[in-house]
């Protein structure tokens, strides 16, 4: 996989980066992009200051992760099946943990990431995937270019648009951003559509933003769940299934 290079050779380390996409690839991992998130401000190139860069508000968003981040890696798998984001009720030590199929491929690869960097030498922090509206996570993710962030306050990945879940590793390995799989996308997907304000059973997604008490009160009410089988259930995930992938694809 050969990676279209960002003009920001002070923080890239291309035999890495190549070493690491080689692994994407040997484990067919879905890498959606490498956004830069490094420590500009020592290093800016003469004449650009580090705002010109990496807006003070973007980068902030990074903070508090426990490590000064060179990179966050955008892994995850996109859905074309809603079942995917059923919850089940996995047995672990201290009871049952809740968690999604979709979560737990994300996480999968998260963590195999994780520890081939780690073993680098370099730190990590994984920030999970959310099978619900996040604005963080998906400001987060939109600082690859890789998508926007929509009505619903999920990220929409292109012409995916809200079907996937991504999560991100934050590392201060030199890593290359860049395009691998994914084309940048910046332009508004939204473009006039309120589907998913529309699709909201509960009034939690409003022109305001998203209410999450609201939310979770209404996707916890089994009155409002299908119960697939004993283990598994499905609650809300309206304002994903709304957003239409083919009228994004045209817009783009
Ligand atoms: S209640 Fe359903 S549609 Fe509304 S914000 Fe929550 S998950 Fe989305
Ligand atoms: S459903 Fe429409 S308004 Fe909502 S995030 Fe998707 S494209 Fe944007």
């Amino acid at each position: 996989m050969a990676a279209t290079k960002y003009p920001h050779p002070w923080i890239q380390d291309q035999a890495l980066t190549d070493r690491l996409l080689k692994l994407v690839d040997d484990e067919d991992w879905d890498l959606f992009g490498i956004a830069d998130v490094g420590p500009l401000n020592e290093k800016a190139r003469p004449g650009r200051r580090p705002k010109d860069l990496w807006p003070t508000e973007e980068k902030s968003l990074f903070d508090g992760y426990g490590i000064e981040p060179h990179a966050a890696i955008l892994l995850g798998q996109t859905i074309a099946e809603p079942f995917l984001f059923a919850e089940q009720a996995a047995p672990g030590n201290r009871g049952d943990r809740i968690s999604s199929c979709a979560e737990l491929i994300t996480l999968g690869y998260l963590m195999g990431f994780r520890e081939k960097i780690e073993f680098q030498g370099f730190k990590t922090a994984l920030i999970s995937p959310s099978p619900l509206p996040d604005t963080k996570l998906s400001r987060m993710l939109a600082t690859s270019r890789k998508g926007v962030v929509g009505r619903s306050q999920r990220f929409l990945a292109g012409e995916y648009g809200a079907w996937h879940t991504i999560g991100l590793l934050l590392t201060d390995a030199p890593l290359m951003g860049g395009d691998y799989r994914y084309p940048d996308v910046t332009t508004d997907l939204c473009d006039g559509c309120r589907a998913c304000l529309d699709a909201c059973p509960c009034g939690a997604l409003t022109e305001d933003g998203y209410d999450a008490d609201r939310c979770h009160e209404y996707r916890d009410n089994p009155d409002n769940q299908e119960r697939a089988s004993t283990h598994t259930v499905m609650k809300c995930m309206r304002c994903m299934t709304a957003c239409d992938k083919k009228r994004i694809k045209d817009l783009l």
